[in-house]
């Protein structure tokens, strides 16, 4: 993904500035990108429809400013989408607060309640009791019962020959009996949804009325995710979800449809088989994580390096041929300004730091806007050869500029100069910048 969306991202960069066309393509490999990602198709046309609105109502600028802005517009989508805020566990008035999982098999139900029970008992220093209501996969009870003995965290378990809807009646009684402040249910999954597994679900959310109901998927599992995600939110009253597996190498893309199709806020991820690897849902961690965000700002720092750096390559190469010419001098005129304040800049050229004749230097910024007014009135060919401008031309110029006349000589005598001077600081010789700052 990081690849794709950094090659679409680099195709905006080093261009003056980006056009419907550039934006289309932009669009369509960030499209690619999330689809890549494992973002399923209707939330992407979603999502792409959303950019494309945001990108027309905001300006775009040049070059890397025009990068950076669709990063942006892309990035807040996107955390958007996700939900924006972190979102906390529900919690009544009255314990016990009770936290029902549901999920397909394997996608980490009672490794998530182990880590709940260990967050909550470090964070709150919590009590809770965890219901062993799986009868159906072969030694899902020890599991939970071993995970709770590591915590210290009791267990209530019926064995596998109770039904699981006896067992969540008689588990709430014991907890009710031990005043146990938080409840977490393990429940049954299968490889696939089937109606019998959804009815044993929605008896047991019957029966515990739970605060949450969350629904644990497993990260890794791709576009199928969007679908269980569809399959559970369509029979139960989810609360939430949690997503594992999120250390393995899938960019999470499923988290954007998920909360895209149920509705439903992620409210944790799971990142480990341990029980302390279990973090709060943060939205915009998880659209940097999408989108690679680390990756494409680093290397928008470097694509901007890398034009700035040919550029100057090929000026400082016009310099030694001398063919600096009316164009450069303007573009020079540019990066200067961009740079900062001129007197500063001087002063940063070697051999410059320190010499009097700077000391009260002050440079006009808007002799810059001036300069380019009567550059901006050469023909073509003025511009790639000064020394075609003869009075006449001159006074076109001034005329056409609005400046006066002795402005435009003066303006085309420092362009001698500074051609001059920049020929020999091209080979090394930095004297000719004196003179022309003694001006
Ligand atoms: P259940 O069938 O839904 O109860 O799933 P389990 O909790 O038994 O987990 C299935 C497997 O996934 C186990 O081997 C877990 O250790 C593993 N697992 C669960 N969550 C994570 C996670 O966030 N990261 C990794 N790497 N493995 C996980
Ligand atoms: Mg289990």
């Amino acid at each position: 993904l990081t690849q794709r969306l950094s090659k679409a991202l680099k195709n905006l960069t080093g261009k003056g500035k980006i056009n419907e066309e550039d934006l289309q393509a932009t669009l369509r490999e960030i499209r690619l990108a999330l689809l890549e990602a494992d973002v399923s198709y209707p939330t992407v046309k979603k999502f792409i429809d959303q950019i494309r609105q945001k990108a027309k109502g905001t300006e775009i600028l040049d070059g890397l400013n025009g990068a950076q802005q669709v990063i942006k517009v892309v990035n807040d989508e996107l955390t958007a989408l996700m939900g924006d805020e972190a979102v906390p566990l529900n919690k009544p008035d009255k314990i016990p607060t009770k936290i029902m999982m549901a999920g397909l098999q394997g996608a980490g139900k009672t490794t998530t309640i182990a880590k709940l029970a260990y967050k909550l008992k470090k964070e709150e220093n919590a009590r809770p009791l965890l219901i062993a209501a799986d009868i159906y996969r072969p030694a899902a009870i020890d599991q939970l019962e071993i995970l709770g003995k590591d915590l210290g965290v009791p267990v209530f378990s019926m064995g596998t020959d109770v039904d699981p809807r006896e067992i969540v009646k008689a588990g709430l009684a014991e907890a009710a009996a031990n005043k146990n402040d938080y409840v977490l249910i393990d429940t049954a999954g299968r490889l696939q949804i089937d109606a019998e597994l959804m009815a044993e679900l929605k008896d047991v959310q019957e029966i515990a009325q739970p605060d949450e109901v969350l629904l644990t998927v497993d990260a890794m599992t791709g576009q199928n995710a969007t679908e269980t995600a569809q399959g559970f939110a369509d029979e139960l009253n989810l609360t939430g979800v949690v997503l594992t597996k999120l250390d393995g190498d899938t960019r999470g893309g499923a988290a954007l449809s998920i909360r895209d199709v149920t509705g439903k806020p992620i409210k944790f991820v799971g990142q480990g088989e341990k029980p302390t690897d279990l973090d709060v849902f943060y939205p915009d961690r998880m659209a940097s994580r999408i989108l690679g965000m680390g990756d494409i700002l680093t290397l928008i720092e470097k694509a901007q390096q890398d034009v700035d750096e040919k550029k100057q390559a090929e000026q400082l190469e016009k310099m030694r041929l001398n063919t600096f010419d009316f164009n450069d001098f303007i573009e020079q005129l540019h990066q200067v300004q961009n740079m900062g304040p001129m007197e500063d800049l001087i002063k940063m050229i070697p051999g410059m730091a320190g010499n009097p004749a700077l000391a009260n230097l002050s440079i006009d910024p808007k002799q810059f806007t001036h300069m380019e007014a009567i550059v901006s009135s050469m023909t073509k060919a003025e511009r790639e050869d000064p020394d075609l401008i003869n009075p006449s031309r001159r006074r076109r110029l001034a005329a056409g500029a609005g400046r006066p006349i002795v402005e435009v000589n003066k303006m085309i005598k420092q362009f001698d100069q500074m051609r001059k001077m920049m020929n020999q600081a091209s080979n090394g010789n930095f004297s000719g910048m004196e003179s022309m700052m003694g001006q």
